[in-house]
């Protein structure tokens, strides 16, 4: 029954719906849960890329990277990531979760200590548990509680790292870079930002969150960020100096020990990463998009929180309420997930709204209708 009323509304605002589709249960929904923030991973060009490589290398890599997985189409993206970067060497990796964890597992010992933004991936997460390090949590952006934690720690002779996310995922807040640079610069602190959320999205070219900040991307010691999110495509890598990416290439567990992503993958991503250079319309019109997000929210007294970029939760504390303000959405034809703990904190499950270049102001008009009605009713 609802179902039905569902298809008509859908067929009555079909012209409205010239959106990517997505398939769920075989209905095409309005999506707001895709990281494909730049609306990348069906562009022609990076379609066309993918193809042409395709029938150059074949679909799978057959190998792992130091075998014979390695090909000229990933050493073509790693010396484009390095340039745009301004990092001396960076090192494909098959997706974020094992560049991270391979980072900071095979970098770093029990001898060492390793500071992480409570909030970061879970991927750094378990790197740092892995490396047997002692590993020490500061809250979310905490940039005093992070000086005092290195503080304490003056007599340890061992290597130092930071670690945070440059735009957190669940969050869409900035870490505060500058400070965090400042702090780990001042403690001979390592500094490790994965800038997943931040590439291609921040920064005028897109280099990303310490641009935003007015640093240089290289301010870094070492920077990840998955091919999965703005790039639209599919591996990750990590850029740091030569010395660590070379050892990274002889220690690092989950680069050795798994397949080379695909050379038409890597193709693709070398597409994409033109024009994440070359097209700044698309973070304009990304950022216009957020603006007109948290203007249509505060009208209508949906409570946000100060996230300035394409992810905007709404924290709704109890999963059930999120789970069913997502059910109500979903009804209506949106795809808006509920994120829950241990995702994130206890009592602090939310829809997580994300935005993308795909959307139109009239796509944000209808989720908003919906919501008022979706928050208020749960
Ligand atoms: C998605 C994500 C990862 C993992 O990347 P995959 O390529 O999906 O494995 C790592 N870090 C952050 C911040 C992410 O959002």
């Amino acid at each position: 029954m609802l179902l039905t009323k569902l298809e008509e509304s859908l067929i009555q605002r079909k012209n409205n719906f010239e959106f990517r589709d997505h398939s769920v249960q075989g209905k095409n929904y309005l999506s707001f849960a895709t990281n494909d923030y730049l609306g990348l991973a069906n562009h022609p060009a990076v379609v066309s890329a993918c193809e042409n490589a395709l029938k150059k290398y074949g679909v799978g890599s057959s190998s792992a990277y130091l075998i014979a997985g390695y090909t000229k189409a990933h050493q073509e993206l790693e010396e484009a990531l390095a340039n745009f970067l301004g990092f001396k060497a960076t090192l494909v990796f098959s997706c974020g979760y094992m560049a991270n964890l391979g980072v900071v597992s095979s970098l770093f010992s029990k001898h060492d200590v390793i500071f992480a933004d409570k909030l970061s991936h879970a991927s750094l997460i378990d790197g740092a548990i892995a490396s047997k390090a002692n590993f020490k949590r500061y809250p979310h952006c905490d940039v005093n509680s992070l000086n005092n934690l290195c503080e304490l720690d003056q007599q340890s002779n061992g290597n130092k790292l930071i670690i945070t996310e440059g735009v957190f995922g669940m969050d869409g807040t900035v870490a505060p870079l500058k400070e965090i640079s400042a702090i780990s610069k001042r403690n001979n602190a390592m500094l490790l930002v994965d800038d997943t959320h931040g590439i291609g999205i921040l920064g005028h070219e897109g280099q990303g969150s310490l641009k935003a900040c007015n640093l240089e991307s290289n301010c870094a010691d070492i920077l990840t960020s998955s091919f999965g999110k703005a790039f639209g495509t599919y591996g990750a890598f990590v850029a740091s100096s030569h010395v660590i990416i070379e050892s990274l290439k002889q220690f690092a567990r989950t680069y050795l020990y798994t397949t080379a992503i695909p050379p038409a993958i890597a193709s693709a991503t070398l597409a994409s990463l033109n024009i994440i250079q070359t097209e700044n319309w698309r973070r304009q019109k990304l950022l216009e998009l957020v603006q007109y997000f948290r203007l249509c929210a505060n009208q209508l007294g949906i409570p946000l929180t100060s996230s300035q970029t394409a992810i905007q939760p709404i924290i709704l504390g109890s999963s059930e309420k999120a789970l069913r303000v997502s059910q109500y959405l979903q009804e209506r034809g949106l795809v808006v997930k509920a994120i829950r703990p241990p995702t994130v904190p206890f009592a602090s499950a939310r829809i997580r709204i994300s935005l993308t270049v795909q959307h139109q102001k009239h796509h944000i008009d209808y989720l908003m209708e919906n919501l008022v009605h979706a928050i208020n009713s749960a």
